[in-house]
């Protein structure tokens, strides 16, 4: 198929930034999916920042890289990521960051990201991103809270200066249930 699923459609555009040896953030590492795809974009020589509230996301995160053999270049933070500023040199060059929203699948569905959370970390990035950066969100708006999530997330999105942000959103337009949708920024100066 030539159009893929939103975690799909995220990691092909974000490849189109990142190269070996750069800095990445995971801001929700979860099963540890997306955390291989970005420690295996930036290579030996890059560095990826994950990050997830739930112990069991980041054992599950760290035996998915031990097994695959990369570890190495990724540093696994027990907090929020509305807390980065804390783990990132504020002079360090974010290539890029990836935010897959809602729950831990297969945990605790209570455990949810939260839209005030969400933006604080978007904020923070948006500073230590570098020009041609590009920031991915994958949203789920088919659970409550998801909802409350997309309805405060997509106008902080919507108010984004063109000037300095393009942001695009790609969503399967023909599916029921609420299917998950895709909000891409890309730093333009
Ligand atoms: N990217 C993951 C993967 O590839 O498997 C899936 C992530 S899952 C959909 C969402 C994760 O966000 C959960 O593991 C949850 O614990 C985490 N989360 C919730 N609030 C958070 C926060 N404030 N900071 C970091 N992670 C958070």
């Amino acid at each position: 198929m030539i159009l893929k699923g939103v975690i799909q459609m995220a990691h092909d555009i974000l490849l189109e930034a990142i190269q070996q040896g750069d800095i990445v953030i995971d801001a929700t590492v979860g099963n540890g999916h997306d955390t291989l795809f970005l420690a295996e974009a930036v290579g030996d020589e890059g560095l990826v920042y994950g990050f997830d509230i739930q112990e069991q996301a980041i054992e599950n995160t760290k035996k998915r890289l031990t097994s695959a053999g990369k570890n190495q270049q990724v540093k696994l933070i027990l907090d929020g990521h509305h807390h980065l500023e804390q783990y990132i040199d504020e002079n360090a060059n974010i290539k890029a960051a990836i935010f897959n929203l809602g729950y831990l699948p297969k945990g605790d569905k209570t455990i949810v990201t939260k839209p005030d959370t969400t933006i604080k970390a978007v904020k923070a990035l948006q500073n230590r991103l570098v020009v041609g950066g590009v920031i991915s969100l994958v949203i789920y708006p088919g659970h409550p809270e998801g909802a409350i999530e997309t309805n405060t997330l997509l106008p902080f999105f919507k108010t984004l200066d063109q000037h300095f942000w393009r942001v695009i959103k790609i969503d399967m337009f023909n599916q029921v249930h609420e299917p998950p949708f895709l909000i891409v920024l890309e730093k333009r100066k």
